[in-house]
């Protein structure tokens, strides 16, 4: 379960982000690509 403690700081603003569980499967960005990027690096 995510964990807002553990958000990456990239996250946007606001009650949606990314937490360090993030396995890069991209589930997200392929369904909510407007709402949803890759990290620079590709790790989440
Ligand atoms: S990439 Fe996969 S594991 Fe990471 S936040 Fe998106 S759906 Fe969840």
């Amino acid at each position: 379960m995510p964990n807002k403690n553990d958000r990456w700081p990239e996250s946007a603003p606001g009650k949606w982000y990314v937490d360090q569980s993030c396995d890069a499967c991209f589930l997200c960005v392929d369904e909510a690509p407007r709402n949803v990027r890759e990290s620079a690096e590709g790790e989440y």
